[in-house]
């Protein structure tokens, strides 16, 4: 809200135009300026001249075979790039994962976007963007950060995409359709759990040390063991869900001896864990675990007394599920 008062205060406008823009945008989700109608001829046409609103169309749009949908959105037109947002329809619920970031700086070794390297931060009004702009946006009943991007590492953008989420003058969403994934970015980690009520998911992806750090160069500016002492310090038990991403890489981390050595590092927390399937990608050598070594990993978990899920794979034949999101081809 703070920024539409600067934005209201810096076209000559009343205070309480702020209310009315928020409301233009978030209620009516506006998509022209011009519609704003209760706002001065005199104040449109200075905002037109600055201002685009409620972020942009996508450019394409691909459907997978299961009813995942992943939509292309321009950012960064000057590097001729774009990032992307995936719908995925399941029973009753329609979640948009989205982006956060244009590409990623933490080189994850099984991911696509790490490859596109680092394009640049993408503003809180393009993440929300990329909910109101997709035929959807009112079906939606779940958002997730787990599209390109580590959202901790744009966080202030991110808090602001939250509060346009979760306010009264916003979206007013429950934090708890919302969910923000990250590999650990420790500094931000306390002001994220104070400042937002939303879920939180830690991508794991193994309980070692050195065979985290060979998937996640992250690991080594901020070990898993100190995220966990982190999130130790925090209630769990509410509303607030706090689960664990570990992708299942062929006798590699799919061992008993990892899924004990996970239940000892999540001992006592209130969690639960995600399995994911991964997704091979070109140059990266492991290969995805078979289904017996998943159920005894999941098993194993679960007799351990945490609740473990397997995430459906979902959109992997238009390169939209877990770790396929790149955008290589310059937007038309
Ligand atoms: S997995 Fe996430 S944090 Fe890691 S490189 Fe990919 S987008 Fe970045």
């Amino acid at each position: 809200m703070q920024e539409l008062q600067d934005v209201a205060s810096a076209h000559g406008m009343p205070s309480y135009a702020a209310g009315q823009m928020a409301r233009w945008l978030y209620k009516n989700k506006v998509r022209n300026i011009w519609e704003m109608t209760n706002l001065s001829k005199a104040a449109r046409e200075k905002l037109e001249e600055t201002r685009q609103v409620g972020g942009w169309d996508p450019l394409q749009e691909d459907v997978s075979a299961d009813g995942t949908k992943k939509y292309l959105f321009p950012a960064l037109a000057s590097k001729g790039t774009g990032i992307e947002a995936v719908l995925i329809p399941e029973g009753n619920r329609n979640t948009l994962c989205l982006s956060s970031q244009v590409g990623c700086k933490l080189g994850c070794s099984f991911c696509m976007t790490a490859r596109m390297g680092f394009l640049g931060q993408l503003t809180a009004g393009e993440m929300v963007g990329q909910f109101l702009r997709i035929p959807e946006t009112d079906s939606l009943t779940n958002v997730v950060y787990m599209g390109m991007g580590e959202p901790l590492d744009n966080w202030s953008e991110v808090l602001k995409s939250l509060e346009i989420f979760t306010s009264d003058w916003g979206l007013a969403w429950s934090p708890s359709r919302i969910t923000v994934s990250t590999s650990g970015i420790l500094p931000v980690l306390g002001e994220f759990m104070e400042k937002t009520r939303v879920h939180l998911a830690v991508s794991l992806h193994s309980p070692f040390d050195a065979e985290r750090a060979q998937l996640m160069p992250v690991q080594k500016a901020f070990p898993i063991s100190h995220i966990i002492r982190e999130l130790r310090t925090y209630d769990f038990t509410g509303q607030r869900r706090l689960s664990f991403e570990y992708i299942l890489f062929e006798d590699w981390n799919d061992t008993q001896r990892h899924a004990a050595a996970l239940l000892q590092l999540l001992r006592g927390i209130h969690c639960r864990v995600n399995l994911i399937r991964f997704h091979p990608i070109p140059g990266f050598s492991m290969r995805p675990s078979g289904e017996n070594a998943i159920q005894a990993f999941k098993d194993r978990l679960q007799r351990g007394g945490i609740i473990t899920t397997l995430r459906a794979s979902r959109g992997q034949d238009i390169l939209a599920a877990c770790g396929m999101l790149s955008v290589q081809k310059k937007p038309r």
